[in-house]
């Protein structure tokens, strides 16, 4: 029988709700994909063009567990100089995607009994993550009221002294929504105060509309408790290659790199240095994937305001509508498979992202902006049909 522990493990509905979407389509149904979080653009050409060089130099071998020299220096440099600081290469351990350093952090910092406040709605794995270790997931509840940011208070009365550490994500996955540097500071003395890591998701940094990104490792001392999560899966296009990073301080660094070790042994190679080209080479594209996502931004929320019943926050970052569907009388789950069997159009319930994700549902808008205003369509008639 499957170890006792695996019982607690969650998962990540997206790639769920994909299979289900792919079987209809499979029978013949259109459907459009507004349910997994990834840009539709290709990879620019000159990152691609980096790998390639790298593959014919023969880069095809085992690296260093943490990351290449010349890729730990690079990303350094370059999540330093977004930040404002100077970040040393040895506090940088290069990983496949950003979801190991989720997983290789907590294993290195969270204990059994600890507990982890974290964001709900919020990514799926950072609760699953938590469940897994024997830990206790506290969940922040993430408001529509507060413009999807955080309440300090609530937050406040959620630390005990087992908190062990904070989740926080911003741009945030579901919601869009973003933390303004005072925000920030704010948290930061409360871990100051009551001695407690952050864990700073910051893979939408890159990602963003009306707002700044402030990070927890521009503060003075919170980079000596703060575990940063960054990669190039949003940013460049480049999901499928498997490319994040961690910073964190040097005995965290060092113990995730050991944990990359047991597992994965190193990052692939060639892909280092297409993520190093993607740091270094012109930003042009990056910029343009961040225009065309505002104004797809723009469309699907305006479209599904207009739709009676459906009421849509603004998103200030990431690339996800996060509307509020209560008045329509059903609940999240049963809302999306619906709209996905009658509508042909795949979201995600609020739910998928925990318990306070009731009312509403995920529309990923990294999708052209044709198939938005078919989706927009299709969800306009099921709805009327109601
Ligand atoms: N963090 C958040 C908030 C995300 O939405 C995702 C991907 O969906 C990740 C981390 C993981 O990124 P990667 O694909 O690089 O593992």
């Amino acid at each position: 029988m499957l170890a006792k522990a695996t019982a607690r493990l969650g998962t990540e509905t997206a790639f769920e709700v994909l299979a289900k979407a792919r079987a209809l389509e499979a029978q013949g149904r259109e459907i459009i994909h507004l349910e997994i979080g990834e840009p539709d653009f290709d990879t620019p050409r000159h990152i691609v063009e980096a790998a390639i060089q790298a593959l014919r130099e023969g880069q095809t071998h085992y690296g260093p567990s943490a990351g290449l020299p010349a890729a730990r220096k690079a990303f350094a440099e370059a999540a330093g100089r977004a930040r404002g600081i100077d970040i040393d290469p040895d506090c940088v351990v290069i990983t496949p995607g950003a979801k190991p350093v989720m997983f290789f952090g907590m294993l290195s910092l969270v204990d059994p009994g600890d507990e982890v406040i974290y964001p709900n709605p919020g990514f799926p794995i950072y609760e699953s993550v938590i469940r897994y270790l024997g830990a206790e997931p506290v969940p922040l509840r993430i408001s529509e009221e507060n413009d999807f940011g955080i309440d300090l208070e609530e937050l406040e009365r959620l630390i005990t002294p087992r908190t062990k550490m904070l989740v926080v994500n911003t741009p945030a996955n579901p919601t869009g929504g973003v933390l303004s540097r005072r925000d920030i500071e704010q948290i930061a003395a409360l871990a100051q105060k009551h001695d407690f890591w952050i864990l700073s998701d910051e893979i939408y940094s890159r990602i963003l509309y009306d707002a700044e990104h402030f990070s927890f490792m521009s503060l003075p001392q919170m980079p000596e408790r703060t575990l940063l999560l960054e990669g190039h899966s949003k940013t460049y296009a480049m999901t499928g290659w498997r490319l994040g990073f961690a910073v964190a301080p040097k005995s965290v660094a060092a113990m995730i790199g050991k944990l990359m070790t047991n597992c994965n042994s190193c990052t692939a190679t060639f892909t280092q240095f297409a993520g190093i080209a993607a740091l270094q080479g012109p930003q042009d594209d990056v910029n343009a994937m961040v225009q065309e996502f505002r104004r797809r931004r723009d469309l699907i929320v305006d479209g599904l305001n207009a739709i009676p019943g459906i009421r849509c926050k603004m998103p200030h970052g990431a690339f996800y509508a996060f509307p509020n569907v209560r008045a329509l009388g059903m609940n999240a789950a049963t809302l999306a498979d619906r709209l996905l069997r009658e509508a042909g159009v795949a979201t995600l319930a609020g739910t998928s992202f925990g318990a306070h994700g009731e009312g509403y549902l995920r529309f990923s808008y990294a999708n052209s902006q044709e198939n938005i205003r078919k989706a927009l369509g299709a969800v306009r008639g099921f709805v009327g049909s109601l």
